[in-house]
């Protein structure tokens, strides 16, 4: 299965199926952790043919997501002498993706990179569409740019290893294009109609498309924030420590819900069949809020909340986004008063 996506300055394709034999004439390096090369470097090496080869290895862990890490893997290029014509491998989840995508695309000023996704997430969302980062002391993905890979291997031999709540939360995020994009997909969803292949390919699809549409997030691409701005300041708030990301969403996702309710569109049968397939997952649909003036004040903190307004992504029917972008305070309190 193959998915093409078209940027204005790059167009390549998502390959869904056994990782194939590569062979890149090229000085190579192979960024990952020490968990997935753990599991999975061999299984890559055997479908790997390169001129040079480095393998870098990063620590594994959100909090290693910064500039000492992306300093760590450039040194080793330069050590090794790497030139324009290298390229990066990113070997790993989202963390490794964004840092690899990051470095490849600072490197001499842009090297070539390939993406090898091996969590859910990575293969449904962080690996398509070009956004690269890393977090600093003032916010998560603050650091980055847009830089789009040559090509992205999708093979799900990988997701045998990965822990049941980690593939929980990538599911999240594929909830979240079948809410927003598609009440098919949806229902498939519901009705265990697909293959996991056939899910992430529905999802990428998705996903390339509005990146197709909407490279560098004007308004469409801000419509795969639904969940997220009720979902990190929930992460703000348990300091990140009691939730993965997928999971925060997924909160996040039920609350957008009620906030649609509020304002008369979803109904609350839909939030119901919403919420059962989150549950199907495992994924958590409920959450204490202690104060919701807090939890309010923390909209503002999001690097999305542009000229202090908040932008919500709703979902006005199941497969149908609404961007509301102009709401009284006192309305989303009343919908953070559900969750006391
Ligand atoms: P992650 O990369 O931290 O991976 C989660 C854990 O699973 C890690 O411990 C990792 O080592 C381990 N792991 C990875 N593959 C495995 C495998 N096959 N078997 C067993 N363990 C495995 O987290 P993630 O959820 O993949 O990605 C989250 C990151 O993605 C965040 O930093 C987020 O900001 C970023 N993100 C980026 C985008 C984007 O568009 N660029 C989109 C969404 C998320």
């Amino acid at each position: 299965m193959k998915v093409n996506i078209k940027t204005p300055n790059k167009t390549y394709d998502i390959t869904i199926k056994k990782l194939p034999r590569l062979t890149l004439n090229a000085k190579t390096a192979v960024i990952t952790n020490p968990t997935v090369a753990g599991y999975h470097l061999n299984y890559l090496l055997n479908h790997l043919k390169t001129d040079e080869l480095k393998i870098i290895t990063l620590p594994d862990g959100e909090e290693y997501k910064n500039f000492g890490s992306i300093e760590y893997a450039l040194e080793r290029l330069f050590d090794a002498k790497y030139d324009r014509n290298s390229v990066i491998i990113a070997f790993g989840g989202g963390v490794i993706g964004d840092m690899s995508g990051f470095a490849a695309s600072i490197f001499l000023r842009g090297i070539k990179f390939i993406q090898i996704p091996t969590t859910l997430l990575a293969m449904v969302d962080s690996s398509v569409g070009g956004k690269t980062g890393i977090n600093n002391k003032f916010g998560k993905n603050l650091i980055g740019s847009f830089y789009q890979p040559e090509a992205v291997y999708i093979d799900t031999h990988f997701l045998t290893t990965l822990p049941k709540r980690e593939f929980a939360a990538g599911m999240a995020e594929v909830i979240k294009m079948a809410v927003m994009f598609d009440k098919e997909f949806f229902k498939n969803l519901e009705n265990d109609k697909l293959s996991i292949e056939e899910i992430i390919k529905r999802s990428v699809e998705i996903k390339a498309d509005v990146v197709n549409k909407d490279e560098k997030e004007k308004v469409i691409r801000s419509v795969l924030n639904y969940g997220h701005t009720f979902g990190h300041v929930i992460e703000n708030l348990t300091n990140y420590k009691t939730y993965l990301h997928g999971e925060a969403v997924a909160i996040g996702m039920v609350m957008a819900n009620e906030l649609s309710i509020e304002l008369g569109y979803l109904t609350a049968e839909e939030n119901e069949r919403i919420k059962k397939l989150l549950k199907k997952y495992d994924l958590p649909t409920s959450f204490k809020i202690k104060d919701e003036e807090e939890f309010y004040e923390h909209f503002f903190a999001d690097k999305k909340t542009m000229n202090n307004k908040i932008k919500f992504i709703i979902p006005e029917l199941i497969g149908k986004y609404k961007i509301i972008e102009n709401i009284d305070k006192e309305t989303v309190l009343n919908v953070l008063r559900k969750f006391k």
